[in-house]
């Protein structure tokens, strides 16, 4: 696997890899673990510790890792053409039946696709479609975009502008504020101030509502993003009924919906797309990753309606949508792909979801017997466990005790791997786990949490 002891790779990685969201005092006693294999749910550290891997790699992981047939689609792909260009014109072939494939599986009237690296660049994409389009209908002025506080769309600029997560907008960061605005989080656990549930939802639409207005209405307000289900932000599964009347609010003022289906999409929640398929909704457009290459490779696809296309393809405009990667329809990251769709579909992984999620959600609800474990929410095959110091008034743990951490890590030990975050494990585990990782997972997490109370 490596000529390098577990210590010495930690030494070396601590020397010169910076991760993602690196808290640099904590990262120079901690060294991060080295994973040296992986297959199917399972991961393995250099010293050949295994590990459930609950949270498939980083939302990402739907069909497993280690499938032979996706290695060799990729390595196929490679020895025919690793790479050409995508810029107009010229094209290849993975990456034409790959848009025409998730043509025909998006919503609607969601016929266009517009590749890039992962789901920020996606997301990236979309914004810069959204104000490309705006400005073909001659609406130059119609440029606010309204997103959620708690939300995550991704890490480059634009995304991490339209994301609504306090921590991850420093102030030296906030250059578009005055385009981009924030409007509550749809979480009822905790956030709800003493309101029933329809009480709530109607406050929050009333909010949304009167943030569109004072921006100035249809005239101004462009688009409006929100993930089916905010994920990074805490797995918030808002009320029911919320995205319904919130995609109405959309219609009302003509304002484009943007479903960000990065964690959400390619059977995660049961289905191919979830606004569509779980709550109902038809998104102007959907931006997608993750799940869509399962992890096998980096891609993006910002998918988008046929309205869209209509308006930016209309001939005189003489401009030109100046945007794109030299990656943009990547032919290998095409080809692992339409190859993991293709294993999605003949084993049925979403329909996997759809039958065991309701078991998985009475397993990890019987955890609510323990005292610091306050809530249990999510759907399909993404799920939280949300701990609190006080359950009868929400009293939260302190920040410094990182009670989210201090769990995963005793879970860890045993040989499971539940994603920290602030105050929750997160899950969203390979969509072809079993009942006896269902139960494993669940027996490991309660036994850490009994650990700490
Ligand atoms: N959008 C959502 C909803 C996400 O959860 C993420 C990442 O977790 C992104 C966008 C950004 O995706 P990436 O990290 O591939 O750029």
């Amino acid at each position: 696997m490596s000529d390098y002891s577990t210590q010495q790779l930690m030494e070396k990685d601590k020397a010169h890899f910076t991760h993602p969201w690196t808290v640099f005092d904590v990262y120079k006693h901690e060294g991060a673990l080295p994973i040296g294999r992986a297959e199917g749910c399972y991961i393995y550290d250099t010293d050949n510790n295994r590990y459930l891997d609950a949270v498939g790699g980083l939302w990402c992981n739907n069909i497993g890792t280690g499938r032979e047939e996706m290695a060799d689609a990729i390595a196929e792909q490679v020895r025919l053409m690793s790479y050409s260009s995508p810029f107009v014109d010229l094209t290849n072939v993975p990456a034409t039946l790959l848009a025409e494939k998730l043509a025909s599986l998006a919503p609607g009237d969601l016929d266009h696709v517009f590749y890039s690296c992962g789901g920020s660049t996606a997301v990236d994409t979309a914004f810069r479609l959204i104000h490309y389009y705006q400005n073909c209908r001659g609406k130059h002025d119609k440029k606010h975009i309204i997103s959620r506080k708690s939300s995550y769309h991704g890490s480059t600029f634009a995304a991490m502008s339209i994301g609504g997560k306090a921590g991850d907008h420093p102030p030296e960061f906030d250059y578009l504020s005055d385009t981009i605005h924030h409007v509550s989080a749809p979480k009822f656990y905790g956030d709800s101030s003493g309101k029933t549930e329809a009480e709530f939802l109607d406050a929050l639409i009333q909010e949304l509502e009167d943030k569109i207005i004072e921006l100035g209405g249809e005239d101004s307000v462009a688009a409006f993003f929100a993930e089916p289900i905010l994920g990074a932000g805490g797995v918030i599964v808002p009320p029911q009924g919320y995205h319904q009347r919130t995609w109405e609010l959309c219609q009302k003022y003509d304002i484009l919906y943007v479903s960000d289906e990065v964690v959400t999409a390619f059977g995660r929640l049961g289905h191919w797309f979830a606004s569509a398929d779980e709550f109902n909704i038809q998104p102007d457009i959907i931006t997608c990753a993750k799940g869509l290459t399962s992890g096998y490779q980096p891609l993006g696809a910002t998918i988008y309606s046929d309205k869209i296309h209509q308006v930016i393809s209309e001939e005189g405009h003489g401009r030109c949508f100046a945007h794109g990667f030299t990656y943009s329809g990547h032919p290998v990251a095409c080809a692992a792909a339409l190859k993991n769709i293709e294993i999605m579909e003949r084993e049925n992984l979403a329909g996997n979801v759809s039958e065991l999620a309701p078991y998985f959600k009475e397993r990890l609800e019987s955890l609510l017997d323990l005292p610091i474990v306050g809530d249990v929410r999510g759907r399909g095959f993404m799920w939280c466990v949300e701990f609190v110091a006080n359950k009868d008034n929400y009293e939260l743990f302190p920040e410094e005790l990182d009670i989210g951490k201090r769990i995963s890590n005793l879970a860890d030990g045993k040989g499971l791997i539940v994603r920290p975050i602030v105050h929750l494990n997160v899950m969203s585990p390979p969509l072809n786990l079993t009942r006896e990782d269902i139960d494993f997972i669940v027996d490991t997490l309660r036994s850490s949490i009994e650990e700490v109370v």
